[in-house]
């Protein structure tokens, strides 16, 4: 489905088997040269039969996707606050739970400082889609990877960047050998979100509110210890924690416990809004 003013793109996230999942990537390599509006018959197709995922967005993300797009990241508060803001809206509108991510693409310039572009945005959508898996971070995680069109953010740079100063061979981004893909998250992540992290291909985890103050609004991360940090960085992730961490847990505290997402059903319009990843793709 979508919405008049996008066009509609889905994303083959899982089909529950490794087998069903490739023939699916056959049956669309092979329906390659058809047109698009078959393309998406196709995925109905699949769909019908549970052998797709589709990931969306709230239609309120997808709007406000250009002023996220739009602001200059310098510093991690400028990128932790935009986490912050999706697990907070995120709440306040009903979506999903209060927990919100995105991941920025860093920049370095001659002298040796560095900006920061938003490469993609993720919230909690576990309810509202029917699917556990679907937290903040993994949601950021692959529509970050469909945006770059990779399985892995472990990515070399392109000949030419053109938002590194100078650009390509000579400019300061050459010092680094792999693009630099930062996610940061409202919340330390469950055990499966530092799963996710560890093979997602991103340089740096930088992460807001605890683990115990994710606990103590009732959700379980499971086994997550700081051995696993520890793995983390031997692996070659940079963590940081507990930036903003004041903010973080208060909006989770306060907006928890004043909406109804966690008794009520999720809205039908949940249903009808749709992914809209192509124009995360397209920007
Ligand atoms: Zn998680």
């Amino acid at each position: 489905m979508s919405s008049p003013s996008f066009s509609s793109a889905s994303i083959l996230v899982g089909v529950g088997v490794v087998g069903a999942a490739l023939a699916s990537g056959l049956a669309f390599k092979r329906r390659g040269n058809r047109k698009s509006s078959a393309d998406a018959d196709v995925a109905t197709d699949f769909d019908s039969a549970g052998q797709s995922v589709t990931i969306s967005l709230p239609l309120w993300a997808v709007h406000a996707m250009p002023e996220y797009q739009s602001r200059t990241y310098r510093t991690d508060e400028e990128m932790m606050s935009l986490a912050v803001h999706l697990s907070d809206r995120n709440v306040a509108e009903n979506t999903g739970g209060p927990f919100g991510a995105a991941i920025f693409e860093r920049h370095f310039s001659e002298d040796g400082s560095s900006h920061c572009t938003l490469i993609s945005v993720g919230m909690n959508r576990v309810v509202p889609l029917g699917n556990s898996t679907l937290h903040g971070e993994t949601v950021a995680i692959q529509l970050a990877q469909r945006k770059v069109g990779s399985f892995s953010l472990c990515l070399d740079y392109p000949d030419s960047c053109t938002k590194c100063e100078g650009g390509g061979e000579g400019s300061g981004q050459s010092a680094q050998k792999k693009r630099q893909f930062e996610l940061f998250t409202s919340c330390e992540p469950c055990a499966m979100c530092l799963g996710a992290t560890l093979w997602s291909g991103v340089s740096r985890i930088v992460c807001g509110a605890t683990k115990s103050d994710a606990q103590a609004i009732g959700f379980d991360e499971g086994p997550v210890f700081e051995q696993s940090y520890e793995h983390l960085e031997k692996a070659g992730i940079k963590v940081t924690r507990g930036v903003l961490k004041d903010e973080a847990a208060k909006g989770e505290n306060t907006l928890v416990s004043s909406c109804t997402f966690f008794t009520c059903s999720a809205p039908a319009n949940y249903f009808v809004i749709q992914t809209i990843l192509s124009f995360l793709i397209n920007d």
